[in-house]
């Protein structure tokens, strides 16, 4: 964002369409929602974007155990989560899904997008090599093993190796790491940063960016048939497509075809230079590294390659229960709807900002909700309320004063 400009745009994590959103989901929509009023109260022209990520194993397994097709289960994940948006009087600009068609088509502008960067060599087919569960019918990382054994079968992993296409992370990290260097403000907090910078010191390899074991995402045929598009790459190109970048790339195209011909103005080529993403500290790599990469490398500006790369990444903590994150397995994952009931939306809102510092991890309880409703809306706002009431009443005979000088 810059002060010329007065154009804002902010998205929130496209949320994993695998299970319910929860109140860490409406926390993060929360933050984004009260950024945009903000800078909407001070005159910015805003674009608030949020939405769900819909591709991958995990959603096609979860479908799987609720008896729907994976369509038909985010369809209803996503179906919920809006009305639970409304509930919360979260008033975003544009809600993204991955397997929407219309009225952005998002698995036209992925494949368009991949396509770019691959025609500019920097995605290449390769192998990819891991320890696969057949149980799981996936690649397992270090944290689904214990023992060397799947926690989910109790079976070893098989080692395994497929085509795989490959995109030049290597390539285009020491660019990123420049820019994070040049521009603390891309990462922030500091600490958050920090880690980002020493990852990156520490060396990058190419990233895997197609599987052939799956079904359930976005084919990149036209490229290597049989592939489709690793789930991260598709999730965070869903911000861009929210933005319009379909219409950008149509620019891109006729100015590539004939460089007489002048790029229009569009809505992504006005709001995207001005996008900051919020996510939680886990996904802060991919948003800082893997997605500034990416931008880089499929060149969106004729001139600047960097003109494209979104301004900056805050990230937040979580929403601890009484001081454990949520998890499936603990099974402390909270509803918003019982805070919702309780407090109304406005109270939760304010709760989840004033109680949390943003960038920690911050908890939630009854004790401390009842605390600070009673405290500051009750008590302090509640009483400023009453006695500027009670003041008018008597000093100004019931009618709102008109505006004075005001005191420094
Ligand atoms: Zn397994």
């Amino acid at each position: 964002m810059t002060e010329e400009a007065k154009v804002f745009s902010i998205t929130t994590p496209l949320y994993y369409a695998n299970a319910p959103f929860h109140l860490g989901h409406a926390y993060s929509t929360y933050v984004c929602d009260t950024l945009t009023r903000f800078y909407r109260a001070l005159g910015y022209e805003t674009y608030f974007i949020t939405g769900s990520d819909e591709h991958g194993e995990k959603i096609k397994q979860s479908a799987e155990s609720h008896g729907f097709s994976p369509q038909e289960w985010t369809d209803k994940v996503v179906e919920d989560g809006k009305k639970l948006w409304d509930r919360c009087g979260i008033e975003y600009s544009y809600f993204v899904r991955t397997t929407q068609r219309k009225p952005q088509d998002h698995y036209l502008d992925v494949q368009r997008f991949f396509k770019r960067i691959f025609d500019r060599g920097d995605i290449y087919l390769g192998a990819y090599e891991g320890l696969y569960c057949v149980g799981c019918e996936k690649y397992l990382t270090e944290k689904d093993l214990v023992d060397g054994k799947c926690l989910e079968h109790d079976t070893e992993p098989v080692a395994m190796s497929e085509p795989c296409l490959f995109f030049k992370l290597s390539k285009w990290a020491p660019v990123v790491l420049e820019m994070l260097e040049a521009e603390p403000e891309r990462v922030q907090p500091e600490s958050r940063r920090n880690e980002i910078l020493s990852k990156l010191k520490a060396g990058v390899v190419d990233l895997a960016v197609s599987r052939t074991k799956l079904d359930w995402g976005i084919p990149l045929d036209d490229i290597e048939p049989g592939h489709v598009c690793y789930v991260w790459f598709d999730a965070l190109l869903g911000y861009a497509t929210a933005a319009g970048l379909g219409n950008h790339l149509d620019e891109l195209d006729k100015f590539e075809a004939d460089p007489s011909y002048e790029i229009k103005p569009t809505r992504f080529a006005k709001f995207w230079p001005h996008c900051v993403h919020v996510t939680a500290k886990d996904i802060l790599w991919f948003h800082t590294v893997i997605w500034p990469a990416m931008l880089l490398a499929a060149e969106l500006d004729p001139v600047d390659r960097k003109k494209y790369v979104t301004t900056g990444t805050y990230s937040h903590g979580y929403l601890l229960e009484r001081g454990r994150k949520m998890s499936k397995s603990i099974g402390n994952i909270l509803d918003p709807y019982p805070y919702l009931d309780l407090l109304g939306s406005d109270p939760l809102r304010f709760y989840l900002l004033r109680e949390v510092a943003f960038g920690e991890d911050g908890s939630i309880n009854h004790e401390a909700i009842a605390e600070r409703t009673n405290a500051d809306l009750a008590n302090d706002l509640g009483n400023l309320l009453n006695r500027t009431l009670a003041m008018i009443e008597k000093d100004a005979g019931g009618m709102i004063p008109a505006e004075g000088p005001k005191n420094s």
